[in-house]
Formats: C-alpha cells, sequence, structure tokens
C-alpha cells in the first residue's frame, strides 16, 4: 500500500494526539496549521463521511495530520450517516474514524441500529484490511471487542480504542486482540487508571484531547494541550517526560508501520 506520509518523519514528532476533532473548532484552518506548526502528529477523527473532502483538504499540506473517515455512534438514528458514500470513500483512507458504540442513557434507544451500522463498517475494514480504526465505546466495551474479534483482528486491522473505560478484563482482551489505546487527561485524573496501567503494556499507549470535547482549564482542549497528559502519563509509569514522549512516537510508529504492510 502506498503510504500518504514518510514515515520517517516521526523522528520529528513532538507529542501525539490520536483522537481529536479538529473540524468542529470555530478556527479549525488554524487549528490544522497548529498541528504543523507544533509538530502534533494528529489523527483528526470525523463524525460523518460527509466532512471527509473538507478535511483531506485541510490536511492535505500537513505531515502530521491524518484524517479519519468517521461514522460517529451519536449521530446514528439522525440520517447523518450515510454507509455507502463511508464505502464508496474507504478505499481514499488509511484511517477510520470515530466509529463505535455508545450504551450511555442518551444513545441507548438507537443501540440496536449502532450494533448493525458498526458490524458493516467492520466488515468493510476487514475486507480492505491495512486500515487503523479510532474506536468509542461507552458502555460497550464488550460487544466492541466481539466485533473486533470477528472482523478485523488480529491480522486485518489495528484498532485505537479512545477513552477506553471497559474493565481489567476487557483491557486483557482487548491486549490480545493487537487493540492500541489512546489515553486523554480525564482518564489519568481517575483512580481506576492505575488497573488499567497495570493491564496494558506501555508499547500499547498512544495519548489524544478529544478535543473540543474536553477542557484545558475552561477552554476546549487543543491538541497542544496534549502535553499536560503527556507529563501525567510519564509520572505514572515512572518514565521522565523526555522517555514518555519517544515511547509515545516509537508506539506511533509501530502502529502505522505494522499497517503499511496490512
Ligand atoms: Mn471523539
Amino acid at each position: 500500500m502506498a503510504s500518504q506520509r514518510d514515515p520517517m518523519v516521526n523522528r520529528d514528532v513532538a507529542l501525539v494526539d490520536y483522537h481529536c476533532h479538529l473540524d468542529l473548532y470555530p478556527d479549525c484552518v488554524r487549528q490544522f496549521a497548529a498541528c504543523t506548526q507544533q509538530a502534533i502528529a494528529t489523527l483528526a477523527v470525523t463524525t460523518t463521511p460527509r466532512a471527509w473532502t473538507r478535511n483531506k483538504e485541510m490536511a492535505a499540506a500537513s505531515a502530521y495530520v491524518r484524517v479519519g473517515l468517521g461514522m460517529h455512534p451519536h449521530l446514528v438514528g439522525t440520517g447523518e450517516l450515510d454507509i455507502r458514500l463511508f464505502e464508496r470513500l474507504l478505499p481514499e483512507s488509511r484511517f477510520v474514524g470515530e466509529i463505535g458504540l455508545d450504551a450511555g442513557p442518551s444513545y441507548y434507544r438507537h443501540y440496536q441500529e449502532q450494533k448493525m451500522l458498526f458490524d458493516q463498517i467492520l466488515r468493510l475494514c476487514g475486507a480492505a484490511s491495512g486500515k487503523i480504526l479510532s474506536i468509542h465505546s461507552v458502555r460497550s466495551a464488550k460487544d466492541v471487542l466481539q466485533g473486533i474479534e470477528q472482523h478485523i483482528a488480529p491480522s486485518k486491522c489495528r484498532a485505537v480504542l479512545h477513552w477506553f473505560t471497559g474493565s481489567s478484563s476487557d483491557a486483557r482482551r482487548a491486549v490480545s486482540l493487537g487493540c492500541y489505546f489512546s489515553v486523554n487527561a480525564p482518564m489519568l485524573a481517575k483512580p481506576e487508571i492505575a488497573k488499567f496501567l497495570a493491564v496494558v503494556p506501555k508499547g500499547r499507549l498512544l495519548t489524544e484531547t478529544d478535543g473540543p470535547f474536553t477542557l484545558s482549564g475552561t477552554a476546549p482542549a487543543r491538541p497542544a494541550d496534549v502535553a499536560r497528559t503527556v507529563t501525567r502519563l510519564a509520572a505514572l509509569l515512572n518514565l521522565d517526560e523526555f522517555e514518555c514522549r519517544a515511547l509515545l512516537r516509537n508506539n506511533l510508529s509501530a502502529l502505522e508501520d505494522w499497517s503499511e504492510i496490512g
């Protein structure tokens, strides 16, 4: 598969924000540019395939921003999600997301439709192979992992579980399925993070902001704010900041080099 970017550029990566909705900031063009200027390797996830073309245009000049082709579970039932358009665009993208399941109270009434759609997406990705998927799994870790196991793991695609809140046994199962985890500031502030880090190898960790849906102080988090998450993660892993940045850069390369040959 031809690469859309030189993998060697990862040597220059300062920070990794592997799940950010760059297109949802009012000054989104500036946000794309800031990732490039500050050497932040960013996975710009989208919520609908209709956003794909515009996001690709904004990322075109950047060696740091990757764009995910998305079908967000919160939009199931709104008429915004066109699986045919997703299928048509899929060959153009190595990255898929945000996709996933949400069984929280606000979205549970569409849960069966979410599951059908997620199943279709995973089938398409499994058939295409070589994709990297950023996956939402609120109160649905077991169903998400079952889908991954059935359709894409471990050899067809790689899943990055975003803001994972499953149990330790779910995390262990995810590790065995080859999953990576993008962790953010709210996750690292919770006491349960110690249990999570006890079962997930540090070679499977990436960082994210999920901006603009998380806050840094009182303002929506921006990719550069992932630096605070790295500081906190370094402390939790008993690494110094420099080692933690190198770890994340290496994990990024391992994940994306895999997809080169997947
Ligand atoms: Mn998100």
